[in-house]
């Protein structure tokens, strides 16, 4: 049988998804980072043996089988290696914005509005590293060692090792050339935040003339996400018994790899996700970009994949109920009934989608007494914003919705389905597959289709 394994790098561990031609799933692992996989100098490590364990976890008989593997990872999260792969210094998080150190230069190398122009994109980071970020870190050292890398001195000297050439990788980027052994390679989901152009396919000149100069790391070479890129290690493929030709395709970033999952592909038709915070993501036949509102689009075959995120949604929820309150309370609530309460449930002051205002407050009263009538006022709100969110991104020219597809914890409360349909005005359903690792499992699927032509 032809089998696509999809490995899924999130925020807080590493997932993997065994599927067949068909789609059905034959096996999925999970394996959660020590640490929760926050900053520490052995992160590249934790990384790997959560890629060795994943694929360990998966049985034998199902390991030979394996006709291709895709590999996502949090968008942003960035490294610099030498020649030989190796890391020659700690990588930086998705979420960490010391790249707010070089905004005016950022400013000075980017268009306006553009994508890359934020705290935590990867050009604010290789900038930050340009500017002498590498003295101001710890250094840590790798050595290669039996399938992949291995550190072997955490104690750092604060100065980059003297290498002759540098690559900058994104974490999906790395994982993968642990897989196929092919350095510099990435993917065009993963480089959009680095600057790269999917009009046009390659780096625009005010990126490579930006950041010319003498610590300029060698960018990757971007393909398509699915491309075929090579075939496994023989190292890897011999120890975990991959067959000999189990190709290594380019991959993307998580977030991308759960939209696929809902196998969403008609123009019209959108996926929420209602997790910690609230995030849409619409396919359009028209690409919409606009930073004022941390709006960008990514390619998606001929398509667009139109999105934007609040600092709204479930982690507000969590904040005031258990769980299993947000579920008893729900049943109480009549999703057909209006309620007047008008909140922008924040946990802290500031969002950028759809009201971009950094000092926006929380509004989080009147506070009613009855726990139930709260519920209902944040969780119609929330609805609200949802709505005004796909309004702004029909307005600056996405294709017209159709359809909602919900992924995340907020996806299995039914009143707030029937709530949220009443504001988007188009159907809200539920996909059978959220999971980014079954979407990176489709990726697999899909280049392995590319190969055959
Ligand atoms: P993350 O973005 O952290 O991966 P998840 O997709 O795991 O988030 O979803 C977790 C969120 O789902 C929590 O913030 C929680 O408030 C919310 N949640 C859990 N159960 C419900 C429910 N029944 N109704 C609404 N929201 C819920």
């Amino acid at each position: 049988m032809n089998l696509y394994l999809g490995i899924d790098f999130g925020t807080t561990g590493a997932r993997s998804t065994v599927i067949d031609s068909q789609g059905t799933i034959h096996c999925e692992t999970e394996y959660t980072f020590a640490n929760n996989g926050q900053q520490q100098p052995e992160l590249p490590s934790v990384w790997q043996n959560a890629l060795w364990d994943s694929i360990e976890q998966i049985p034998p008989t199902i390991r030979n089988q394996v006709r291709a593997i895709a590999l996502d990872g949090t968008s942003s999260t960035v490294m610099l290696c030498n020649t030989e792969g190796i890391p020659v210094c700690e990588p930086i998080l998705y979420n960490d914005a010391r790249g707010a150190a070089v905004t005016d230069r950022l400013r000075a190398i980017a268009p306006d509005n553009h994508t890359v122009l934020s705290a935590t994109s990867s050009l604010a980071k290789l900038l930050w590293w340009q500017e002498g970020g590498l003295e101001a870190h710890p250094t840590t050292q790798f050595s290669l060692c039996g399938t992949g890398i291995l550190p072997v001195s955490l104690c750092g000297t604060g100065i980059l090792p003297v290498v002759e050439k540098l690559y900058f990788l994104h974490q999906a980027d790395w994982l993968a050339f642990l897989l196929h052994g092919k350095l510099g390679i990435s993917d065009y989901h993963n480089a959009l935040k680095l600057g790269f152009d999917v009009d046009t396919l390659c780096y625009p000149n005010w990126l490579t003339q930006g950041i010319a100069g003498a610590a300029t790391p060698e960018l990757p070479r971007v393909v398509a996400p699915g491309t075929p890129v090579g075939e496994v290690r023989a190292q890897v493929g011999d120890r975990f018994g991959f067959p000999r030709d189990c190709m290594i395709c380019a991959g993307t970033t998580d977030s991308i790899a759960a939209f696929l999952a809902s196998g969403v592909n008609l123009p019209g038709e959108a996926v929420t996700s209602l997790g910690s915070t609230l995030a849409v993501k619409l396919l359009s036949h028209t690409r919409v970009d606009d930073s004022r509102y941390g709006i960008y689009s990514h390619k998606l075959g001929d398509l667009w994949l139109v999105g934007g995120a609040s600092n709204t949604g479930g982690a507000v929820l969590r904040h005031f109920f258990t769980d299993v309150e947000l579920e008893n309370y729900s049943t109480q609530i009549d999703p057909e009934q209006e309620t007047l309460l008008d909140y922008y449930p924040l946990l802290k002051k500031g969002d950028r989608f759809p009201i971009n205002d950094p000092n926006l407050p929380p509004r989080l009263e009147p506070r009613p007494t009855d726990s139930v009538e709260f519920l209902h006022g944040l969780l119609e709100s929330i609805a609200r914003i949802e709505a005004r969110g796909y309004q702004l991104l029909q307005e600056l020219g996405a294709t017209p919705l159709t359809k909602v597809y919900t992924a995340g914890g907020g996806a299995k409360n039914s009143v707030w389905s029937a709530m949220r349909k009443r504001y988007l005005k188009v159907p809200a359903v539920t996909p059978i597959h959220t999971a980014a690792a079954y979407g990176s499992a489709l990726l697999a699927k899909h280049g392995t289709q590319i190969e055959r032509g």
